[in-house]
């Protein structure tokens, strides 16, 4: 059973959980769903969601839905159904897969980033994960999807990384699932922007306070309008619990 957040279903998994749960997908397990996508959505995806349901239906159609945001957890606890295995950041649950993929030697196309991004992630992940294959990478500024799909299915990845942003990967995993023969996708953002190096991750300190999206606000003020939305999520949150 899912922990819903404002529409939104989320898997109640711990890390390890889900890491084991997307690492049975990869391998076909016969109790794993087959061919589908993960998702990580903090609490301003969960905000557009309300405004686009085609989003929201191809997040709670996702065959894992993480809560990468404290503002989820939180928000699940005052709604009286909290989550027993806590926040589950999108970069820290893709890691623990790559161990478990690394030791069975599985691959991964990594898309998404500007140019040379991806390649630059995939050299630092080879060196962190060794035994990992890199099937292939690309830029997330293509234009033609069809070419795009030929591409990685001819690399047969046990993963595909769709790097993206939110909520351009979501719409585009479910939108192109279908005809890529991958099966398991995963909607990170900015990850390859952080394994290449090309971005920080929050210092530890703001990662175990949940504070990363106020790190990243700072150090990136583009982000304030985005987090406008932050408020927004909050007080729908007091008012459904007023609700229920
Ligand atoms: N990006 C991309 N194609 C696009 C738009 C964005 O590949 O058409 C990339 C962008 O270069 C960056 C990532 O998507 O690497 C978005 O990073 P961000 O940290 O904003 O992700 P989010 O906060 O949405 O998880």
């Amino acid at each position: 059973m899912r922990i819903d957040v404002l529409g939104i279903g989320f898997d109640n998994l711990s890390l390890d959980q889900a890491a084991d749960f997307a690492f049975d997908i990869i391998s076909g397990e016969e109790s794993a769903p087959t061919k589908t996508y993960v998702v990580t959505p903090n609490p301003e995806i969960v905000w557009l969601c309300r405004q686009n349901p085609t989003l929201r239906d191809n997040i709670n159609h996702a065959g894992l839905v993480l809560p990468d945001g404290i503002g989820i957890i939180y928000g699940a606890r005052i709604l009286g159904t909290p989550f027993s295995g806590g926040r589950v950041p999108g970069i820290d649950f893709i890691d623990a897969l790559f161990q478990r993929m690394a030791k069975a030697g599985k691959s991964v196309f990594l898309l998404g980033a500007k140019s040379g991004v991806a390649e630059a992630a995939g050299n630092a992940l080879k060196k962190a994960h060794p035994g990992l294959i890199i099937s292939g990478f690309a830029d997330g500024y293509f234009t033609d999807s069809a070419a795009l799909i030929a591409q990685i299915n001819a690399t047969q990845p046990d993963l595909l990384l769709v790097c993206l942003g939110a909520p351009k990967q979501e719409l585009w995993m479910a939108e192109h699932l279908d005809r890529l023969n991958v099966p398991l996708c995963a909607g990170l953002g900015g990850s390859l922007d952080v394994f290449s190096g090309n971005v920080k991750r929050a210092p530890v300190f703001f990662q175990k306070l949940g504070l990363e999206w106020f790190y990243r606000i700072v150090t990136s003020p583009s982000r304030l309008k985005r987090s406008l939305s932050l408020p927004l999520f909050a007080l729908s949150v007091f008012i459904q619990r007023l609700r229920n």
